[in-house]
């Protein structure tokens, strides 16, 4: 749907506020960004469409930090601090903690207070103000109607790469070949209240006899017995979730698949739960990637590349749930690789980073990159890099790496395998 009609928009926009540092996308990748910036001694706002931080991991419920081969970081204090019973005492072994979301949400709101980041909550970017190879201000809807938020230095965190695609950085989406995106999914949790409840089927759901008839064509669920919950990712809807029709699409039918697998599982092993939370949006796993000074490729992945300007490591699986409609899903175990500073650094601007699942990579290196552990590192390293880059008065792409590892060190990150550099 789209009519040939283009319209200019011009207003004068009052500026809201100034600061060292506006991170835009309050998900891992923004709360690491804007904590790591602040505690260099930067003044951080960070804006957040939706009313709560943590992005997929709350908004979406994706409620279960994926195994990454390492614990270290803000990563590593989040776990300590909500989940110290996973809390390991290496930094260099996986873990898989579920947690709650409604728990992470309050954590994160909590921990901005302390870390003091300022925190523009129902604030969503729409525009940027460029002045040659630097943004000067971004532009975004508030509750009290379009303001502007100036600063030094901007990190992008939205997922979609959204300010750098207005900002003119170039950007992929999905498959090389054809540019399908991994399928979007509504997360929910079902209860245990220990008696046997009657299955229900609203209309306009779907009967599923089997396994094979089940959107992803398998049970992919977590259970906590103890709390009898159940974390249930089996719903599946072919689109891409930066699109405006595939999220109209996804929104329903997504949500008439939960009610159909709830509805399935409470005939086949779960007898006695109930649907007791949906997510609150459907979940996005992949849409853009910008072109940035280093795409991370699939051969990168998989023969265990390393780099000397790493900021983030991972031996995430490739994990690709097929973007064409089918019940499959592309796993491959691989050994671990460093993400190098590169990937989140668009060659058209002097001020801008570009950090989480929309950092410059191929379809199958995002698939393995894209998990929230991950982003919390890659959010991590950009604040730092972005302080730097305000300190050293140098444009983003020239900050001094050791410099940069001096200062993660000292924010407890530990990189495998001696690759952390001296500064110098
Ligand atoms: C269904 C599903 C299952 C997954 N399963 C797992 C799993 O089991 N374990 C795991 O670790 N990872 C999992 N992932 C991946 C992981 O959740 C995401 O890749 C990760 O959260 C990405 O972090 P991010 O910070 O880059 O972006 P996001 O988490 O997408 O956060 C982006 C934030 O930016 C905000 N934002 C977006 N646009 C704007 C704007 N214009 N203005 C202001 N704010 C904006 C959003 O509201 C959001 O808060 C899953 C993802 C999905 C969708």
């Amino acid at each position: 749907m789209s009519t040939s009609t283009s319209y200019e928009f011009q207003r004068k926009v009052e500026a809201y506020a100034a600061a060292d540092m506006v991170v835009i996308g309050g998900g891992p990748a923004g709360t690491a960004a804007a904590i790591s910036a602040s505690r260099r001694g930067k003044k951080v706002i960070l804006l957040e469409r939706s009313g709560q931080l943590g992005g997929m991991g709350t908004l979406g419920n994706v409620s279960i930090f994926m195994p990454i081969g390492n614990v270290t970081g803000i990563y590593r204090e989040m776990i300590a601090e909500v989940l110290s019973e996973y809390l390991p005492e290496q930094h260099d072994v996986s873990i898989a903690p579920q947690y709650s979301p409604f728990q992470l949400r309050h954590y994160l709101n909590e921990k901005m207070k302390k870390e003091k980041v300022h925190v523009c909550y129902h604030t969503e970017f729409v525009g940027t103000v460029k002045e040659g190879r630097r943004l000067k201000a971004i532009i975004a809807s508030t509750r009290e109607g379009l303001r502007a938020f100036e600063a030094e230095q901007f990190i992008d965190c939205t997922g979609d790469a959204r300010v750098a695609m207005d900002a003119g950085v170039p950007y992929t989406s999905g498959r090389e070949e054809d540019g399908l995106t991994q399928p979007m999914t509504l997360m929910f949790m079902m209860q245990n209240t220990g008696k046997p409840v009657t299955p229900m089927l609203p209309e306009g759901c779907y009967y599923y006899e089997q396994v094979s008839d089940l959107p992803q064509g398998r049970r992919l669920y977590w259970e906590r017995n103890k709390e009898g919950t159940l974390l249930v990712n089996m719903t599946r809807v072919k689109g891409n979730g930066a699109k405006i029709e595939d999220v109209n699409f996804a929104e329903t039918e997504a949500l008439r698949q939960v009610f159909s697998i709830v509805n399935y599982l409470q005939r086949n092993g779960f007898e006695t739960y109930v649907l007791s939370h949906v997510a609150g949006q459907v979940g996005v796993r992949e849409t853009n990637q910008i072109q940035g000074l280093y795409t991370l490729t699939e051969q990168d992945v998989v023969e265990g590349r390393r780099f000397e300007d790493v900021v983030a490591q991972t031996n995430y699986e490739i994990d690709i749930h097929s973007p064409d409609g089918k019940k499959t899903t592309d796993e491959r175990k691989v050994d671990g690789y460093d993400i190098p500073y590169r990937c989140m650094v668009p060659d058209e601007l002097d001020n801008l980073l570009v950090a989480g699942r929309s950092i410059s990579a191929t379809h199958v290196a995002m698939s393995s990159m894209r998990v929230q552990a991950t982003c919390y590192a890659l959010g991590q390293a950009a604040g730092i890099a972005a302080a730097l880059a305000l300190e050293e008065r140098s444009k983003i792409r020239d900050i001094s790496i050791g410099e940069l590892h001096a200062e993660l060190r000292k924010q407890d990150v530990v990189f495998q395998g001696g690759r952390q550099t001296q500064p110098g």
